[in-house]
């Protein structure tokens, strides 16, 4: 008989584990992903037949390479950059890059496989991958973030295309070093091609991009809301972060009519219980963006507000709504318990994974309203995909279509949980569930359709 994947869940995460030693966020992730996809494929046997889960969690491959730049003193620094490259069934690899001192193999590689599921949610041709590397942009001058940026692509221009694999940013990265990595891409091949997403708009990037990842959460947690018939209006939120992500979902947020009661970053967060207004959320962007300064800040500025140090979440401040927008593990089981406990009903994560696996466990025993990043935070990337087709064929779409498309394609993301992710007798979503076999199967369907490769 042929070697089968009819495996029981613990044997296969047991496999997962002692393949990938010392990469505990890869095992966190993939284990999230096969408790659904195990009861999912109970019945379909091609599925096990063809190991299509046993694939998935097996990057197609994994680029390590060393970065070395010289700093602003003079002294050369040595970094290790990678690309995962975890599957392009659906299409080109596609999924940012993270430049942070908490970045591994391990970090990276889970980064690349929830991009995969993420990516497929999406409707939009793209496969999942993602890049970084350890270094600290943290205290960096321009300069040296430059040079950082220039050795950093002068490794991985070899490795990506508009038609191969297309990064794009992700914490640590924004608008000014997807703008050196591009030039840096430009000069080495002479091609001026999307081959990076989250471009500047002068040079192919996309209206919305900057915006759509908070937005788009915000967008999901507002049609969550609404299968229970309610919105946003009146509803207090916790939100993490004070990135990109955050601040833009506090935007929506705010334009939806709800009240944004906190933002963090690594050293503690605030909490303003006026309401952190859209004239607040623009101060903490051209503090964190123009200024690169931290959170503490925000009380010198805003007296009535108050900062938490010792690198505290907000997760103890009593709300509706919270959207977790920071970074990996950033809620656990007893930061779960403790939201729901001051009446939390609703969950949006802007962040990948940022909900450790008790935590998941604890939102879905409780049956409230739980979206996982690869859903809620999907418009990202969505917009990253709208930006590639602008490329291709040297256009750029207005405004108001974007935001029609963004809010279009979170909805579809949200049909899609819906239609996976209920169960018989019931009107619960389980929207991990849901999230998980919806990107699952349009990957595997993919795969199975090539054959063996
Ligand atoms: N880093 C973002 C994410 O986690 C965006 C990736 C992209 O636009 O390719 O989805």
């Amino acid at each position: 008989m042929a070697v089968s994947d009819h495996v029981d869940l613990p044997t296969f995460i047991a496999g997962v584990s002692k393949r990938n030693p010392g990469q505990p966020e890869f095992v966190q992730a993939v284990t999230e992903v096969a408790e659904d996809i195990y009861d999912f494929i109970g019945d379909k046997e091609q599925y096990h037949k063809y190991q299509i889960l046993r694939r998935i969690a097996e990057p197609d491959r994994v680029i390590s390479f060393r970065v070395c730049w010289e700093d602003d003193a003079g002294n050369i620094r040595v970094q290790r950059g990678w690309r995962v490259q975890n599957n392009n069934s659906i299409g080109p690899y596609k999924g940012g890059i993270r430049f942070h001192p908490s970045v591994t193999e391990s970090v990276l590689k889970f980064l690349a496989f929830e991009q995969t599921f993420k990516n497929a949610l999406t409707g939009l041709p793209m496969g999942g991958g993602k890049g970084g590397s350890n270094f600290n942009p943290k205290g960096k001058s321009s300069n040296e973030v430059m040079r950082f940026c220039q050795s950093f692509m002068t490794e991985l221009y070899r490795h990506i295309g508009a038609d191969v694999d297309v990064p794009a940013g992700d914490i640590g990265v924004g608008g000014r070093e997807i703008g050196y990595m591009f030039g840096q891409y430009k000069r080495i091949t002479n091609e001026f091609t999307g081959v990076l997403t989250g471009k500047g708009l002068e040079w192919g990037g996309s209206l919305i991009r900057t915006e759509a990842t908070g937005y788009g959460a915000t967008y999901f947690l507002l049609e969550m809301l609404k299968t229970k018939g309610k919105d946003l209006v009146g509803l207090n939120a916790v939100i993490s972060g004070s990135g990109n992500v955050a601040t833009h979902a506090a935007e929506k947020v705010n334009q939806l009519g709800g009240k944004v009661l906190t933002l963090s970053d690594s050293e503690g967060y605030i909490y303003d219980p006026e309401g952190i207004t859209q004239d607040k959320v623009n101060w903490v962007k051209e503090l964190k963006n123009k200024r690169r300064g931290r959170i503490s800040e925000y009380v010198k500025e805003f007296t009535g507000a108050q900062f938490h140090g010792g690198g505290a979440r907000p997760w103890a401040v009593p709300c509706d709504v919270a959207m977790p927008c920071a970074t990996q593990n950033e809620l656990n089981g007893d930061d779960a318990k403790l939201l729901i406990k001051n009446g939390c009903f609703a969950v949006s994560e802007g962040a990948n994974m940022p909900t450790d696996l008790k935590g998941v466990h604890v939102f879905k025993d409780a049956k409230i309203l739980f979206a996982p990043g690869k859903a809620a935070n999907a418009g990202g990337v969505a917009v990253s995909g709208l930006e590639m087709s602008q490329n291709s064929s040297r256009i750029s779409w207005k405004e108001e279509d974007l935001q029609k498309m963004l809010i279009d394609i979170m909805q579809g993301i949200h049909k899609s949980c819906v239609e996976y992710g209920g169960s018989a007798g019931s009107d619960h979503i389980d929207y991990v569930k849901g999230a998980n076999i919806a990107g699952f199967k349009k990957v595997a369907d993919a795969m199975l359709a090539y054959g063996v490769v």
